[in-house]
């Protein structure tokens, strides 16, 4: 992997990204054939690559200082992201691992001190795993406003029932953040908002773990379907005001889909890079692959996603730093990057052909991951809808869309 200084960046965060670039390089990538395999020799490798992490003053760049992390903010965060991206062993080996990172920062935000102490410290210092369950099997998660799992104050708990599942690491989580509904059925009971987010420890009695859902055929994974049969949590339990809950998501999401999109574009970036290795050393038919117009097109296409994508992403990071209404261009971005990201990984493993399919590269895991992308954190469709809606009410209020700023 080549990373040159970006030259309109500060040094800070140039200086970040070679540092990140030359451990990913160097320790990450030759490692990935054993952290594949699993067993001794990939628990060996992360604890060293991981120390290595943490001497290098590389761990946790979504966390504060005072909480152990690089204390960089969001949007040199986001220009890391696109380097650790190259392996799908870096979140886990840097302690930005989803979905650990994202309660990590609603703990940071909305977590009293106690909650803080109980739960926050241990889980950033690895003793304590974690999984946010919101999406339920009967209602659409494509509608947040539609859960139906309900959290009833009695005496000084909540009272908590509810269907979830796709609550990823839920099997390996110590407790949940659960997305629950705590205005009543008359609409009493609530503010004018209507979902809170409760910490619920996984070993309270009624949280009854279903199964894991297979995901892409993997039977293995970690995507929990979850039942809350009258769950019993003390009511400090509850993550900020009562009512604050869709707020609470919303600040996991938004800047989360820059990081994703950043990651998406260190994955892509990846891709390319093995697709020209392959074509120009793969003979086929008389000749390189890189003779035939075929691939030079594959390869001019891949080249053209990834340049929009990456300018897009960074587009709205910029305006999300500076503080302006970024609601179209985060909508934009999570539609266009999954969808780019799927087209340049599936040109990569056609270049390689059966190898491209195969567990020797880390190609079939991208294009399974870009799918899901497309679906994961608000589905395309929702998006477009936001797009059009926030165009189209510039020009009700008699004004027009304005690309320049
Ligand atoms: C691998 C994976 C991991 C996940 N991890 C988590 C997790 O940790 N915690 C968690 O809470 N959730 C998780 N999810 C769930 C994810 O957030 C939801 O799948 C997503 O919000 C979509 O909700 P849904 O699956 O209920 O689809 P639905 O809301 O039922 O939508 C189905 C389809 O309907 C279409 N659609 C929706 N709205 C419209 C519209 N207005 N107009 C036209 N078409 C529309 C779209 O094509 C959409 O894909 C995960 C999902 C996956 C795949």
């Amino acid at each position: 992997m080549q990373v040159q200084p970006i030259a309109d960046l500060d040094d800070e965060v140039n200086e970040i990204r070679l540092r990140t670039a030359k451990i990913v390089t160097e320790e990450v990538i030759p490692a990935e054939p054993a952290l594949y395999a699993g067993g001794d020799e990939a628990k060996e490798a992360r604890a060293h690559i991981s120390a290595k992490v943490k001497e290098e003053g590389l761990w946790a760049p979504h966390l504060p200082e005072e909480y152990g992390g690089m204390g960089i903010g969001f949007l040199k965060h986001a220009y890391m992201n696109e380097i650790l991206a190259w392996s799908p062993f870096s979140a886990r080996l840097f302690g930005v691992v989803a979905p650990n990172a994202g309660n990590q920062k609603i703990l940071v935000k909305y977590g009293t001190a106690e909650q803080k102490k109980k739960w926050l410290e241990p889980l950033i210092a690895g003793e304590l795993e974690s999984c946010f369950s919101m999406t339920e099997p009967d209602q659409p998660g494509s509608n947040p406003y539609a859960i139906q799992t309900r959290a009833v104050l009695d005496g000084d708990e909540w009272v908590i029932n509810g269907h979830k599942w796709f609550t990823s690491n839920g099997k390996r989580a110590d407790f949940a953040i659960v997305m629950c509904r705590t205005e009543q059925d008359d609409g009493a009971g609530g503010t004018k908002d209507k979902m809170t987010q409760i910490i619920v420890p996984m070993d309270a009695p009624g949280v009854k773990y279903v199964r894991s859902v297979p995901v892409w055929g993997h039977t293995h994974g970690d995507h929990a379907e979850i039942i809350y049969e009258n769950v019993r949590v003390p009511k400090e339990n509850q993550l900020g005001r009562t009512g604050s809950g869709h707020q609470a998501a919303q600040d996991r999401l938004g800047a989360g889909r820059v990081f994703h999109c950043m990651n998406a574009i260190g994955s892509m970036w990846r891709a390319f890079d093995l697709h020209c290795k392959r074509a120009i050393s793969r003979d086929v038919h008389g000749g390189k692959l890189e003779t035939k117009q075929f691939t030079q097109g594959d390869i001019a296409d891949s080249y053209m996603d990834i340049q929009a994508a990456r300018l897009m992403t960074i587009h709205c990071a910029n305006r999300i730093e500076a503080g302006v209404d970024a609601r179209a261009d985060i909508s934009a971005i999570k539609i266009f990057v999954p969808a780019a990201f799927s087209r340049v990984v599936d040109r990569a493993i056609q270049a390689h052909g059966a190898m491209g399919v195969s567990g020797d590269l880390p190609l079939a895991g991208m294009y399974t991951g870009a799918r899901t992308l497309r679906i994961a954190d608000g589905p395309d469709e929702v998006h477009r809808i936001l797009i059009a809606r926030t165009v189209l009410k510039a020009y009700h209020a008699g004004e027009s869309w304005d690309f320049g700023v």
